[in-house]
């Protein structure tokens, strides 16, 4: 099979689970599994914190969370994206987030024809501009609601623009405007759920945690704070995803020799080049150029050369017996070497969420300790 084996140990993610709800003192936790559990598997993954005890799910769309539904998933799944279609929302039991009235309107007035009543969460937009009621013109509308009999309203949430938290000042701009409308809003609600928290709240902002938080990020144990903060995550969550390739080949390479695309790298010694069956196409950056490493028996080995579409090649002249079956880690640990997601994103340009998911859409996956 092409591309590289990607591991998923889901006793780490239960793990990471379980410090998510202590940091967030047993508040409900509304797992976020879009993009396939950030490339992790989406059924293994819920219904590994199904059984953990998690409140529900946050899917993007509704063909995620009718996966879900058909691999036996129970809890509540909320749909954070997709227009609510509401024939599908009954048939699967989902709860659809409105992002205006005219989704209200719709979902209320397919209930009443069907003699029965859909809850919803409705999406407010506090700054980060993407989808939701509006901020600044939404109270009236809001409390207007109850008048959509069709509808009972169980949450309210909004998304932070800063998500890694990075600069706060604009985030409590945001969870400020929230909790005024809040303020107004919730007396007509009176058991709804107010929820913003992503992952990087969750670990450094409590006082957006609410009453229910929704990360994603942290759960898979990659850290959502663009590897920059003060809190170091590799202390207490422990890494979901492990990511490796094989060597296809082992050449001698004299001293001189270019390597690969573009000519960019040329052999300053006599050297032993190993060539990775892993390229861009299997979701590894093309920008990890010449700066990329990888592990192979327990010691670093940088990538010569440019990441071709299939290939990447790699220096291992300084690594001892080796063998073309040797395991090759691009993300994981072996022996005191470690490659985490968050260290790909900053040596090529991105975020860890974006190596995640590309990676992760590989079909070569394993799961370790597997729930299901
Ligand atoms: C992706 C997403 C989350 C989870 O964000 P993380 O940073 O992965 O914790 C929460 N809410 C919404 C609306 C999202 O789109």
């Amino acid at each position: 099979m092409r591309g590289p084996v990607v591991e998923i140990d889901l006793t780490a993610l239960v793990h990471n689970y379980g410090v998510l709800v202590e940091r967030c003192q047993g508040r409900p936790v509304i797992a976020v599994v879009k993009a396939d559990a950030y490339g992790h598997g989406a059924v293994a993954v819920a219904l590994a914190l199904e059984a953990a005890g998690v409140h529900s799910f946050g899917a993007a769309f509704l063909s995620e969370a009718v996966e879900l539904r058909q691999a036996g998933v129970k809890k509540p799944i909320l749909i954070l994206f997709d227009s609510p279609k509401p024939e599908e929302i009954v048939r699967y039991s989902l709860i659809p987030i409105a992002r205006n009235e005219t989704d209200c309107q719709a979902l209320s007035d397919y209930a009443l024809s069907n003699n029965t009543r859909i809850k919803i969460h409705v999406n407010i937009d506090t700054g980060m501009g993407r989808l939701g009621f509006a901020y600044d013109e939404c109270v009236d509308k809001l409390i207007n609601l109850t008048d959509y009999k069709g509808i009972e309203v169980t949450g309210f949430m909004s998304h932070f623009s800063e998500a890694d938290l990075h600069s706060r000042a604009f985030a409590e701009h945001q969870l400020d405007r929230f909790l005024e409308i809040r303020k107004i809003v919730s007396p007509y609600y009176k058991s709804a759920l107010w929820h913003f928290a992503n992952s990087a709240a969750v670990l450094s902002y409590p006082a957006s945690h609410l009453d229910a938080v929704r990360p994603g990020l942290m759960l898979y144990g990659a850290n959502p704070m663009a590897c920059k903060s003060d809190i170091n995550c590799d202390d207490f969550l422990k890494p979901v995803m492990t990511v490796k390739s094989r060597l296809i080949d082992i050449r001698k390479v004299s001293k001189g020799k270019s390597i690969s695309y573009g000519r960019t790298f040329t052999t300053q010694r006599n050297s032993l080049i190993g060539v990775l069956s892993v390229g861009y196409a299997d979701g590894y950056p093309r920008s990890l150029s010449n700066i990329g490493r990888v592990i192979v028996n327990g010691r670093y080995a940088p990538i010569v050369g440019r990441v071709c579409m299939d290939l990447t090649m790699v220096d291992l002249t300084d690594i001892s017996d080796i063998n073309e079956t040797d395991e090759v880690t691009l993300i994981g640990s072996d022996g005191n070497c470690k490659i985490t997601p968050c260290d790909l994103a900053a040596l090529s340009g991105t975020i860890p969420y974006e190596i995640v998911t590309a990676l992760g859409r590989n079909k070569n996956k394993k799961y370790l300790n597997n729930f299901a």
